[in-house]
């Protein structure tokens, strides 16, 4: 039980480990830019929220998105979202999410008319890299459930039903090698379990004369 308790906090933190170093090196590198990658329209996200709020505090909400354009890759999804009047952009935002299976970084830039003074803001306009929580807990436990179970539950589980069935077949349940009367196997040493078939009467043996 220890041993299975220290192999899932084991997979928990290489979960945690490959799922940050992932996620994070593969929204770095990959381009923001929905021309260079392609994408397809979403017209069924246009007029709601924006993928993102905006960072910061506005003094003047921003106008609802009139276009929306996603591309995916495993692992990475790419949002732009515009605020298009009179054929000029607004209002922009991309979002870059990586994570897998859910995100759990996200990269954003915006664009706003900054000669409005409806729209003054002075903060950041580039978020590099900011963490997602529920993906950063869920991912490294879906991955550690995972792993544990392919390389411990599964292999024990199997080796039990093994040694059982060895044990049913008067087999030693280590070595397969046959069982005699001894308590210890006589081909690999280790103790014979209670319950393993053993012979129920020892063969007599004649006094010397
Ligand atoms: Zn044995």
């Amino acid at each position: 039980m220890q041993r299975a308790a220290l192999i899932l906090c084991l997979c928990l933190l290489l979960g945690l480990l490959a799922n940050t170093i992932v996620s994070s090196a593969l929204l770095a590198r990959w381009p923001s830019n929905r021309q260079a990658v392609g994408g397809t329209p979403r017209d069924d996200l246009i007029g709601g929220p924006w993928p993102l709020p905006p960072p910061g505090a506005w003094s003047t909400p921003w106008p609802a998105p009139t276009s929306w354009w996603e591309w995916q890759r495993f692992g990475l999804r790419g949002i732009d979202a515009r605020h298009v009047e009179q054929r000029q952009s607004r209002f922009s935002m991309t979002v870059m999410l990586s994570g897998w299976p859910l995100p759990t970084h996200y990269s954003q830039q915006i664009w706003w008319p900054g000669d409005d003074p409806a729209f003054a803001y002075s903060g950041p306009t580039h978020i590099l890299c900011h963490v997602l929580p529920v993906g950063m807990i869920l991912n490294p436990l879906i991955f550690a459930i995972f792993a544990w179970t392919s390389l411990f539950a599964i292999p024990s589980t199997l080796k039990g039903y093994v040694r059982h069935l060895r044990a049913t077949c008067r087999l030693c349940p280590y070595c397969a090698y046959p069982l005699g009367s001894s308590p210890v196997c006589t081909e690999c040493g280790k103790p014979i379990p209670t319950g393993s078939n053993h012979p129920t009467t020892s063969p007599s043996v004649a006094p010397p004369a």
